[in-house]
């Protein structure tokens, strides 16, 4: 039977995309996977040995995630689907009432503009009404943002909301069309919202310049139709997931991951939500934010452009939809696939006895370990300035690179080893316990985690995390280019 393991779990099986394993249920086949790659334990299993909640598995296109089926045969010449998280059926009528259609008309102008969709027959005048009254909130207008408001607004949406409180930096040109040079350090909110007025300047727009927040989430969301998941975090989704279940309003889901891309519509006629997908978010390290992981410049245009043609097929009611599925897109292998998604009775959110009933701001880092536990000795961290000068002085020092080898190649510190957090256990004796070793990464938080991991291994010699990571010691590095690094 073939395992296939999305890209951001490759990191833990030898950076290999499919395994073939002899055994034919769940079960044989997770205990083989486990022999072959010993890493792969803490990354995929909790102490207590289950398989943590993050993960999903799917065997051919069915959910095979409950623990009841991981000792039922796979059916034959199916394939299973190892899946962590990053982020149907024709409804009658769609999300926008009969009521509100007639209280809007096209006028002769508007029948030209939007000529291409009166000849579809599933869309027509009365669809293309439905267009025009709907209210859409777009939360994110970056990679994903940019080709759902642009699509959205040539379509004629009537009402459209962007919130982003970035601004546009030279970075984000790579896949975030909608923005441009001039627009470099304008706020994405005020330069989106120009691009919608120049593509349909009957659209009425409303950007908001600001971070959606446990506090403000139903304030931005209120009165909408829908709202599109265009954002790169996992607080802002959970809390958006958590806003819209409560306030009764589909959410149509997007990410990205370097060749990887996912769309879903959640909370839709008694559908799942993302908490019935993924209860909880994944530990930091394991998967990295597009910041981090870097994608390819068209996939956001792919998968936004299929999150605005499902958001305009729930706004007029016609065709199958992603509810109680999510797609994959997998644009190196050119792959894709429909999975299933079932809705949890025990969801924390949208289940029958919820426990979550307000959109509530939670620490992720606290949530993942990275927050310092009092009960636990803290992780010492050293300054970028330390490290650099008893760099210079020739100091024995022993440094760890824990990134990924794409980050590496971006900026170089040569005059560190490379250990993957999840080999430290196993080579820890490459460290010199007499001398002071101090761990790196980007943004220094998955060097916490390593020093944490180092320790649970029994390592008793000093280890440091570099404070802020290679982001804060970037201008040292640049400086001393062909120095000491
Ligand atoms: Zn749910």
């Amino acid at each position: 039977m073939k395992v296939f393991i999305s890209a951001t779990l490759r990191s833990f099986f030898g950076r290999s995309t499919t395994e073939e394993v002899q055994g034919n249920t769940v079960n044989e086949a997770l205990k083989e996977l486990r022999d072959r790659f010993p890493e792969v334990g803490k990354g995929l299993w909790d102490e207590k040995g289950e398989l943590r909640s993050f993960i999903r598995i799917f065997a051919g296109e069915a959910d095979w995630t409950d623990k009841n089926m991981h000792d039922t045969p796979v059916p034959s010449g199916s394939s299973l689907l190892l899946l962590p998280l990053i982020a149907g059926g024709a409804p009658e009528g769609g999300i926008i009432s009969e009521v509100r259609r007639k209280q809007v008309s096209l006028d002769n102008a508007e029948v030209d503009q939007f000529s291409r969709h009166l000849l579809l027959r599933e869309i027509g005048v009365k669809g293309q009404k439905k267009i025009k009254a709907a209210r859409v909130a777009v939360i994110g207008a970056g990679a994903l943002g940019g080709p759902v408001l642009q699509y959205l607004a040539a379509a004629g949406v009537g009402t459209l909301k962007i919130v982003d409180f970035d601004t546009v930096a030279v970075p984000n040109l790579q896949s975030q069309v909608i923005h441009g040079f001039r627009d470099i350090r304008r706020p994405k909110a005020a330069s989106a919202r120009d691009k919608v007025r120049a593509i349909n300047r009957r659209t009425e727009v409303i950007a908001e310049n600001i971070k959606v927040d446990a506090s403000n989430v139903l304030s931005v969301i209120d009165g909408f139709d829908l709202v599109i998941d265009c954002t790169d975090n996992y607080q802002a989704r959970y809390i958006l997931n958590d806003a819209c279940v409560i306030c009764g309003i589909p959410l149509v889901y997007g990410a990205v991951y370097q060749y990887e891309g996912w769309v879903s519509i959640f909370n839709y006629q008694g559908g799942p939500c993302l908490r019935c997908l993924f209860p909880a978010p994944p530990e930091p390290g394991l998967v990295p934010t597009c910041a981090e992981g870097g994608t390819i410049s068209p996939l956001s245009g792919i998968i936004g452009s299929i999150q605005a043609t499902e958001a305009l097929k729930l706004i007029i009611g016609i065709g199958e939809h992603l509810s109680g599925k999510l797609l994959r897109v997998d644009t190196l292998g050119l792959r894709s696939e429909v999975l299933e998604v079932r809705h949890r009775d025990d969801c924390q959110v949208c289940g029958s006895a919820p426990t979550i009933r307000e959109p509530k701001n939670y620490d992720y880092e606290e949530l993942c370990g990275l927050r310092e536990d009092p009960a636990e000795e803290p992780v010492a961290t050293i300054a970028p300035e330390d490290l650099a000068r008893r760099i210079e002085n020739g100091e024995p020092l022993t440094i760890v690179d824990v990134r990924e080898p794409h980050e590496r190649s971006i900026l170089r510190f040569s005059g560190a080893i490379v250990i993957p957090i999840g080999q430290l256990a196993r080579r820890q004796r490459e460290l010199n316990p007499e001398h002071d070793t101090v761990f790196i990464c980007k943004e220094g938080k998955r060097s916490i985690l390593a020093v944490k991991t180092l320790r649970e291994a029994g390592y008793a010699g000093p280890a440091y995390s570099l404070r802020g990571g290679l982001d804060a010691m970037k201008d040292i590095i640049l400086s001393n280019e062909g120095g000491w690094i």
